[in-house]
């Protein structure tokens, strides 16, 4: 069967893109190699963080002062705002409850103890909207004895630089022990596996109101995945309770990724997990049809195609020795062709690669040999011009180039 749209890639853009083709009735399929960089992700999205090496206050405001190679810039900074309303409606739909605005950062904290400007945090998670009128001034930080992923050191001096007081507690229950016996399974996704029976939460509940004392808010480290146990554990804790991110993979990001595919599956949309796209078939300026490693000699056939496979991490870029290129078709890259200017030493130095992307027009469409293919729109992080770890603008700019691409090619079939 003929699909409206093919997308190659389902992380954050490629799901997002199709969520958005797929409530309006498009038949969509998206090809998804495997894991996406959701799983890194502690519970908050970015629309732009910081400019010019400073905090950003208001991102839509900001959106002026970036290069005209920004996707944002090219979407234009009106529909930025516009789309960053509904991609909150959107993730809300889904079951991913955020708060926050595009209009005004607040602050996320990492499992490092960094507080970091974001645009939407998890209801469930911990998140401070003025840095000078913290929430609270004592914090129960709460450690699960034996726990791998959380760096709860570094994490609790970073909140009392923030200017909390912090009671760092250590506790366990049975069912913690009991997973102890494999010192493998104390990670953040087998504990959000067990824990989530109601006598589990209960006896975490009994341990943090034993412990908790003074303090006037209590921090766990996000190891619960499904919502109705957060809100069960929150009814439980005598006092307010936040979760705070782990070191990937995280919970939250796992979650997400969940209910986004659910979301996108009950829309009717088609899901090849586990498949890749290997190579593209071009007629003048139009892909016609894509080959996947599974389907083998059954090409997939449709009106419009979506690039959304990721930057390096993901393969959606490729780097070797001499050059930097898009591995499926081809395309136009952005990227230094002097080898020697695509890293600096030191680990925490700007890195010209995260900016290197494929090439696109203001529509989003693809580039190959400097000529426009009118089909094929790239979106997320598969993208040229900005920066998710300079700028802190990756997932802003997987949703909303998700949501501009979809909105390009609805307006284009009506
Ligand atoms: C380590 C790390 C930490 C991050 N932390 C944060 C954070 O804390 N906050 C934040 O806001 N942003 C963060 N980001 C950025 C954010 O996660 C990304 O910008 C965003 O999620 C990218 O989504 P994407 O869909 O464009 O790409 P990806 O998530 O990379 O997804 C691309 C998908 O395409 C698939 N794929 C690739 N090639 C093919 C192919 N040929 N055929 C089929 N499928 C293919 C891949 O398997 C993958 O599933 C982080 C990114 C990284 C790398």
């Amino acid at each position: 069967m003929k699909m409206n749209t093919v997308i190659m890639g389902g992380g954050l853009s490629g799901l997002v893109c199709g969520i958005a083709l797929a409530k309006r009735g498009q038949r969509v399929t998206i090809v998804a190699t495997g894991q996406s960089t959701l799983l890194f992700n502690g519970g908050s999205m970015e629309l732009l963080g910081y400019l010019d090496g400073k905090a950003v206050v208001s991102p839509i405001e900001a959106i002026a002062s970036l290069s005209e190679e920004h996707p944002y810039r090219k979407i234009g900074a009106d529909r930025i705002a516009l789309l960053a309303d509904q991609a909150k409606t959107l993730l809300d739909d889904a079951g991913i409850q955020m708060e926050g605005t595009a209009a005004a950062n607040h602050w996320r904290v990492t499992p490092m103890g960094v507080a970091k400007p974001a645009w939407l945090t998890l209801k469930s998670h911990v998140h401070i909207d003025d840095l000078k009128q913290l929430p609270c001034k004592r914090l129960a930080l709460m450690c699960i004895k034996g726990f791998f992923d959380e760096p709860n050191g570094m994490l609790a001096d970073g909140l009392k630089d923030m200017g909390f007081e912090v009671d760092r507690l250590e506790f366990t229950t049975d069912d913690i022990t009991a997973l102890r016996r494999s010192p493998s399974e104390m990670r953040a996704s087998s504990l959000a596996k067990r824990l989530g029976s109601n006598s589990a939460l209960q006896r975490i509940a009994d341990q943090i109101n034993q412990l908790a004392g003074e303090a006037e808010m209590v921090l766990l480290p996000s190891v619960l995945g499904d919502e109705d146990h957060i809100h069960a554990l929150q009814s439980m804790v005598n006092k307010p309770l936040r979760l705070v991110a782990t070191l990937p993979p995280s919970v939250s990001g796992n979650r997400m990724q969940t209910l986004l595919r659910h979301y996108f599956q009950m829309l009717g949309g088609n899901y090849l997990m586990g498949d890749t796209v290997v190579s593209a078939t071009l007629d003048g300026d139009r892909v016609t049809s894509v080959t996947t490693a599974k389907l083998g000699d059954m090409p997939l056939k449709a009106d419009q195609f979506i690039l959304a496979t990721g930057s390096f991490i993901s393969r959606g870029l490729v780097a070797d020795y001499e050059r930097v290129y898009e591995p499926i078709l081809g395309l136009d890259v952005d990227a230094d062709a002097d080898r020697e200017k695509w890293t600096r030493f030191g680990i925490l130095e700007p890195q010209a690669y995260s900016r290197f992307g494929v090439k696109t027009d203001n529509d989003l469409r693809c580039l190959k040999e400097g000529k426009t293919i009118q089909n094929l729109r790239a979106i997320g992080s598969v993208l040229s011009g900005h920066d998710a770890i300079k700028m802190g603008d990756g997932t802003g700019v997987s949703l909303l180039s998700a949501l501009a691409a979809a909105q390009s090619i609805l307006a284009a079939q009506s």
